[in-house]
């Protein structure tokens, strides 16, 4: 079982390293219902010290823009359509790995809530807007890999 608080401490990163940041964070329309989430002071703050290098893993795995919500029940990935496309999460954390060792990558700041890029809070599966513990599949292959990740709320 991976650990759930393998995260790390900004502060403790040279300025200047490479951190993967959720691509909706940094203003790309990614998300989900084609919008993103764009967390526009704390990227300022972070691209002031860090180079910052987008990955969406969900758009990595072939999933469209705009696609159907899925949150994760029992391990699965489910859309609120009842489709399990937990194969296309699998593969865009599977390639976001991919991205993060081509360009050598230790830490990442990733979008809580996600089905992919949660690191401590997910949808609990039933639709409700109901977070639990938990973590989404691109986090944990990353965890898995000893790569550090926190998310956005670590930033406020
Ligand atoms: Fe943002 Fe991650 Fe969802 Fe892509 S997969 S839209 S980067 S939270």
């Amino acid at each position: 079982m991976v650990d759930l608080k393998l995260d790390f401490d900004l502060q403790t990163l040279p300025v200047g390293t490479r951190i993967g940041v959720s691509a909706c964070l940094l203003g790309v329309r990614c998300k989900y219902d084609g919008t993103s989430n764009y967390a526009e002071e704390a990227v300022r703050q972070l691209a002031e010290r860090f180079t910052l290098i987008p990955v969406c893993p969900e758009q990595l795995g072939g999933l469209t823009t705009p696609r159907a919500p899925a949150e994760i029940l029992n391990g699965r990935v489910i859309t609120k359509d009842g489709l399990d496309v937990t194969e296309s999460f699998q593969r865009g954390a599977e390639e976001t790995l991919e991205i993060f060792k081509l360009l050598k990558l230790e830490a990442a700041i990733l979008k809580e809530g996600s089905p992919s890029c949660g690191s401590g809070l997910i949808y609990d599966g039933m639709f409700a807007g109901v977070k639990i513990p938990g973590m989404g599949l691109t986090v944990r292959l990353l965890r898995d890999q000893g790569i550090g990740v926190i998310s956005e709320k670590a930033l406020i």
